[in-house]
């Protein structure tokens, strides 16, 4: 039986993980803001983080099995709420799994769930130069550019943070003290999912209706259990060669919207570097001409 942690355990999909992974046996540290978790920290503020990484290490002997990342906070108009926004969803996660990097190492084989959303994709207008702030750990930049824009800022804060969080996946996955150390780092994207979360968004006059009105080809909302599903799949051994993966579960709002936007051919222009690239890793790993 394995020793995960798991962020946003008070609530949603994040409770709903944990019940499974107790439920097949697991030992398991939730970390929240809500008072009933193991670790209770606010993930909007550094001493918050610290606190969440020292505890977590303390309560494991510094060594995890898996990580699941399901704190989280959704859109709001308020625009007071934007840097928290950010810092609960971008920097709670990667700061905590940076610093859980060698614990995780140390399993040999561990799985780290990421939560994205598919808002990542299906939002317009998220400002690229907000995600680049965020990668490049400058929250307050990100928040300063969205803002320009007023009542429509209201998703894009969490938007430009579930871009930017998933975009850290990928480039993370891939690298040789992740998936060499036997990682295996993906994120899950859901879509409307019921829980307190879009509870919220729904009792919103401004946010209710978009959430109400947007297409969902199977129909409905998900449930936290649908996605605990994936979640248990991605934290198996049957995630051994899943690495640097977006896994959207959503009902069929991405591929509705997107539909032909994905998967995309290298482009032209793009070619030199994806030869770079493919060069780097020849070399780096002896493998190949
Ligand atoms: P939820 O509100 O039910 O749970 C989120 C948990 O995060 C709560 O327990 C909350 O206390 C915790 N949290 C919030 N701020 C925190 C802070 N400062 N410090 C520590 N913990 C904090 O929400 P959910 O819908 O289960 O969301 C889980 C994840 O899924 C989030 O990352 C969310 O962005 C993402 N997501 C949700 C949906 C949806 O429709 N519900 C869709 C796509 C993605």
């Amino acid at each position: 039986m394995g020793i995960y942690a798991v962020t946003g355990s008070a609530s949603g999909m994040g409770a709903a993980v944990v019940t499974r992974l107790r439920a097949d046996g697991h030992t398991v540290v939730g970390v929240d803001i809500g008072a009933t978790a193991d670790v209770v920290a606010d993930l909007s503020t550094a001493d918050g983080r610290n606190a969440a990484i020292e505890q977590v290490l303390s309560a494991t002997d510094n060594r995890l099995d898996g990580a699941v990342m399901a704190a989280g906070l959704g859109p709001t108009p308020d625009a007071t709420m934007f840097g928290t926004i950010a810092n609960v969803n971008y920097r709670g996660v990667v700061d905590l799994l940076e610093a859980w990097r060698p614990a995780l190492a140390a399993s040999g084989n561990a799985k780290v769930v990421v939560f994205g959303s598919n808002s990542s994709t299906t939002v317009p207008f998220v400002s690229r130069r907000a995600v680049r702030a965020l990668l490049d750990g400058d929250t307050e930049s990100a928040v300063r550019r969205v803002r320009r824009l007023g009542k429509r800022a209201s998703p894009l804060v969490y938007a430009a943070s579930k871009v930017a969080v998933s975009r850290w996946v990928r480039r993370t996955a891939i690298a040789p003290e992740w998936a060499g150390a036997g990682i295996r780092l993906n994120a899950i994207a859901p879509g409307a999912v019921s829980t307190p979360l879009l509870e919220r968004q729904l009792d919103s006059p401004s946010e209710g209706r978009a959430v109400r009105s947007f297409p969902v080809p199977v129909g409905g909302f998900g449930t936290p259990d649908q996605i605990a599903d994936w979640v248990q799949l991605m934290l198996s051994p049957s995630a051994d060669f899943l690495c640097g993966s977006v896994v959207f579960v959503d009902g069929g709002s991405d591929a509705y919207l997107r539909t032909d936007d994905w998967p995309r051919p290298v482009p032209v222009r793009q070619v030199p570097r994806y030869l770079a690239r493919f060069a780097r890793f020849s070399r780096r790993t002896g493998r190949g001409g």
